[in-house]
C-alpha cells in the first residue's frame, strides 16, 4: 500500500464483532485473562495478547501500527507525548554512567531534558552542530550509545543531512535517532535515509488538529544489537527485570519497541489514552492532505515576508535561495513544511507589538494545526535559556516563528501585513 492508503486503512482490518469501520475505542484498563495459564502465558511473553492499558491496547495498537507503516519501520510504541517517546527512546539504550550526541539545534523541552535532566541522572549530553557532523567522530567513545538530531529543527529550522549524520553514527557503532516532527512521515522518511529509529511528536502534524498530545518511537527494525553487545547489553542479554527474557533473541528487530514498552513505559507509566489515540488516528487520516496545503502557505508567506521592508531575515528552507534548498529538495520531497521563522526590525519591542496585533494568527507555543500560530521563542519556549544557550539553540531575540495553517492564504497575508504595520 502507498502513503495514503496506509493513512487511512494500516493496522486495522474491520472489527468481526460489531464491523464497525471507524477503530473503536476500547475505553478499558484490563483485559481478562482465559485462565492462569493463559494469564502466565501472557506474563512471560510467550503467547501475544493484551494485560494492562499502560502497556498496550487496541485502539493504541491501530495507531502503532499505522506510523509505523507511515514511517517504514518494522514497529512502533505510542506513548503519552512526544518528550515521553524521546525520553524512553534513550532510556531504552542509555543507563547512568553512559553518554549520547545530539544536535544543538533542537525543541526547547529535548534541550532542556539533554542539557539538564539526563545529565542530574548520570547520563552525559556531547551537542555537535548539525550544520558539522564530522564533529560526532570526536566526542564519541566506547560509552556512546546513540546520535540524535531533528530532520528538520523546531524552532531553528536547520535541515539535518540524514544520510551523512547517519553514517557517521554507524561509524562509531551507534544508532541514529531522528526527531522527524517537524516534516512528518509525509515529507520524510528518515529510515529509509539511514537512520535506526525515528520519534515523532504525534501533537503535532500527525494528529494535526491541535486537541491531543500523543508521541511515538518508530523502529526501522536495521540496527544490528548483537553485532555491538558489548555496547549495548541491555538489548543482548538476559533482563533479570523482566524473566531473563533477551530482547534480541526474542524479538528480533523488534527488539528496540519491546524492551521500550516492557521495561521504560511500562515502569514509569506514561501511556497515551486510547481517546487520544482516537482523535489522532482521525488526524492521520488527512495529513498528507493537510500537509501539502501548510507547505503551500508557508513558502507564499515565507515569499511575502522576504519582500517586505521591516522583515531583517527569513528561515524557511523551501525559499529558493536558502542554503537549505538542496536538501529540501533531495530528502523531503522538495517542500518544506508549514514552520518558519523570521526576524522583524526593531527587535524584541518590534517582535512583541507584532504578536499582540495578530487577529488571524493564534498567539500560541505548540506547532502543525490546522491553525496558523505564532510565537516569539525567546520570551517563551526558550525563556529558560541562557543568551548563551540561546545562541547554541539557534534562537535569536528578533526571532518570530510561525507555524502556517491551512486556511486560505490571502487571510494570512492580509493578517500578517497589518500586524507588521501595527508594529511600525
Ligand atoms: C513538540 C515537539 C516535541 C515534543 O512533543 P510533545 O508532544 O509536545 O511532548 C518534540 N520534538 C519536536 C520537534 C517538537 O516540535
Amino acid at each position: 500500500m502507498k502513503f495514503n492508503t496506509q493513512a487511512i486503512h494500516a493496522g486495522y482490518t474491520i472489527e468481526p464483532t460489531t464491523k464497525s469501520v471507524a477503530v473503536p475505542i476500547y475505553q478499558t484498563t484490563s483485559y481478562a485473562f482465559d485462565n492462569t495459564q493463559h494469564g502466565a502465558d501472557l506474563f512471560n511473553l510467550t503467547v501475544p495478547g493484551n494485560i494492562y492499558t499502560r502497556i498496550m491496547n487496541p485502539t493504541t495498537d491501530v495507531l502503532e501500527q499505522r506510523v509505523a507503516a507511515l514511517e517504514g519501520g518494522v514497529a512502533a510504541l505510542a506513548v503519552a507525548s512526544g518528550m515521553a517517546a524521546i525520553t524512553y527512546a534513550v532510556q531504552t539504550l542509555v543507563q547512568a554512567g553512559d553518554n549520547i550526541i545530539a544536535a544543538s539545534a533542537l525543541y526547547g523541552g529535548t534541550y532542556n531534558l539533554f542539557a539538564h535532566t539526563l545529565p542530574r541522572q548520570g547520563i552525559e549530553v556531547r551537542f555537535f552542530d548539525v550544520k558539522h557532523p564530522e564533529q560526532i567522530a570526536q566526542l564519541a567513545d566506547e560509552k556512546t550509545k546513540l546520535v540524535f538530531c531533528e530532520s528538520i529543527s523546531n524552532p531553528a529550522i536547520k535541515v539535518a543531512d540524514i544520510p551523512q549524520i547517519a553514517q557517521l553514527a554507524h561509524q562509531v557503532g551507534v544508532p541514529l535517532i531522528v526527531d522527524n516532527t517537524v516534516p512528518s512521515p509525509v515529507l520524510c522518511r528518515p529510515l529509509e535515509l539511514g537512520a535506526d529509529i525515528v520519534i515523532q511528536s504525534l501533537t503535532k502534524y500527525l494528529g494535526g488538529h491541535g486537541n491531543s498530545l500523543g508521541g511515538a518511537i518508530i523502529d526501522g527494525g536495521k540496527f544490528d544489537w548483537k553485532a555491538h553487545s558489548d555496547r549495548f547489553p541491555m538489548l543482548t542479554t538476559p533482563d533479570a527485570s523482566y524473566h531473563g527474557v533477551n530482547y534480541s533473541e526474542h524479538f528480533g528487530a523488534a527488539a528496540f519497541i519491546a524492551r521500550a514498552r516492557v521495561v521504560p513505559l511500562r515502569n514509569t507509566g506514561a501511556a497515551i489514552s486510547p481517546m487520544n489515540v482516537f482523535l489522532i488516528l482521525q488526524g492521520i487520516e488527512t495529513v498528507a492532505l493537510r500537509m501539502q496545503r501548510h507547505c503551500e502557505n508557508a513558502l507564499a508567506v515565507a515569499e511575502f515576508l522576504q519582500n517586505h521592508p521591516q522583515v531583517a531575515w527569513v528561515n524557511y528552507p523551501g525559499l529558493a535561495n536558502s542554503p537549505d534548498k538542496a536538501l529540501i529538495d533531495r530528502d523531503f520531497n522538495g517542500k518544506a513544511s508549514g514552520l518558519l521563522s523570521f526576524g522583524i526590525k526593531g527587535g524584541r519591542e518590534a517582535g512583541a507589538k507584532f504578536i499582540d496585533a495578530l487577529k488571524v494568527f493564534v498567539r500560541l507555543v505548540n506547532i502543525g494545526d490546522t491553525r496558523s500560530l505564532a510565537c516569539h521563542s525567546a520570551t517563551t519556549t526558550h525563556r529558560q535559556l541562557s543568551s548563551e544557550e540561546l545562541k547554541t539553540a539557534g534562537v535569536s531575540e528578533d526571532m518570530v516563528r510561525l507555524s502556517v495553517g491551512i486556511e486560505d492564504i490571502d487571510d494570512l497575508i492580509a493578517d500578517l501585513a497589518q500586524a507588521l504595520e501595527a508594529a511600525k
